[in-house]
């Protein structure tokens, strides 16, 4: 078994796992319970929220935990134009639903005005039409994606939230696919909200966590509860929580090196592909992406439209992009950058876990499916 659909999950790191069960099992109080059992979960979920922010550099209090990245995205998008009035959202055809549909959501429900920002070929956001649309438009909210979970691309976070607040709009980035795999520092890059699940990086599925700038808290999504300051009513997760923050700790302790080690996997992976099957060719090249997603097109001639499902009863497990839509015929995403109906779109992605044997295997398998 070849596990290469890292952007969609992670496994989860063993060590993550034992600092999680002593959070299901005998710290399992209510942090909001006033009692011994209770104080203690409390003190560990600040502690986890500092540990966080510290790696973030930003201010604890600027953190608030949630169950990821859907919840995340529709908090900040429909909470801002709720609470900031915002009139005009600026974002690209290629985020993820878990951004483009509230996003929709709001331009039916009418009152906000939706600019598509263009890109190139490549899928890299246009600057000069993103500082068009700013200049031209106020009450602005910009929702652009850090790195794009079906190719890799990396947008410019600090270009785009300078750019931001040169004509005083509000910045959200969508950073499920880059937070705990680069390097953000909050202290620096001004940017309004950011957004992110644990799953991404090898932490528990379904917590994240949502940053805030000061004196920029959105609306709540929820009514309930006065968890999270009074921002998000629900019990908190803990021991996902304690998970998350350690998978962060663990993420951030060897983040230059993973850079390398993936960074050498797929340098390696795009040579042998180019010698062995030359007609494959890489999406997304000549712009910056993410080391660990590699997104292919191969002409469907010569693999045949079941390809995705053949390399599956071969033991390898890859998507063709997002694994929310994968069911989707073709991708949003792909749509979107005009890439042409008769290739099949695959997207490998790796982690820390996968080794260079893996993809000699892959490589083989692959081969194997296209005779
Ligand atoms: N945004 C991006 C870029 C993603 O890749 C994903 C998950 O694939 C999400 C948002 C949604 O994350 P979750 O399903 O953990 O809420």
């Amino acid at each position: 078994m070849i596990y290469l659909d890292n952007a969609a999950t992670t496994p989860l790191d063993p060590l993550v796992f034992e600092v999680m069960k002593p959070y299901l099992l005998e710290h399992f109080g209510n942090p909001s319970s006033a009692h011994a059992k209770g104080r203690q979960v409390k003190v560990a979920l600040e502690a986890a929220r500092k540990s966080i922010a510290k790696l973030l550099n930003c201010n604890a209090s600027q953190l608030f935990f949630n169950s990821g990245a859907t919840e995340g995205n529709n908090t900040i998008i429909k909470g801002a134009v709720q609470k900031f009035g915002i009139k005009h959202i600026i974002s690209s055809r290629i985020e993820h639903h878990a951004v483009l549909h509230p996003i929709q959501h709001l331009e039916i429900e009418g009152g906000v005005e939706v600019h598509w920002v263009k890109h190139s070929s490549n899928g890299a956001v246009d600057l000069k039409h993103l500082e068009e649309l700013l200049r031209n438009n106020s009450d602005v909210l910009v929702s652009i994606m850090h790195g794009n979970n079906e190719l890799g691309i990396i947008n410019p976070l600090e270009q785009i939230a300078t750019l931001c607040q040169k004509y005083n709009a509000l910045f959200h980035a969508d950073t499920v696919q880059t937070v705990a795999h680069l390097k953000i520092d909050l202290s620096v890059v001004p940017i309004h909200f950011i957004t992110a699940s644990a799953h991404k990086f090898h932490g528990p599925k379904g917590v994240g966590f949502m940053y805030m700038k000061k004196d920029f808290r959105v609306q709540p999504l929820f009514e309930g509860g006065a968890q999270e300051k009074e921002f998000r009513a629900g019990t908190e997760n803990i021991s996902g929580i304690m998970g998350m923050a350690k998978a962060f700790e663990i993420a951030h302790e060897s983040l230059d090196e993973k850079e390398v080690y993936l960074g050498h996997l797929k340098t390696f992976f795009v040579d042998e592909l180019a010698a062995k099957l030359p007609f494959v060719s890489v999406n997304a090249v000549n712009t910056d992406t993410l080391e660990n997603i590699i997104s292919l097109s191969i002409p469907e001639e010569k693999v045949g439209a079941m390809l995705l499902f053949s390399l599956d009863m071969r033991g390898v497990m890859l998507s063709g992009g997002s694994a929310c839509s994968s069911g989707a015929v073709k991708s949003h995403v792909a749509t979107a950058l005009g890439l042409d109906d008769a290739t099949i779109i695959v997207r490998i992605s790796l982690s820390r876990f996968n080794t260079k044997e893996e993809l000699i295997d892959f490589l083989q398998v692959l081969q194997e499916a296209v005779k």
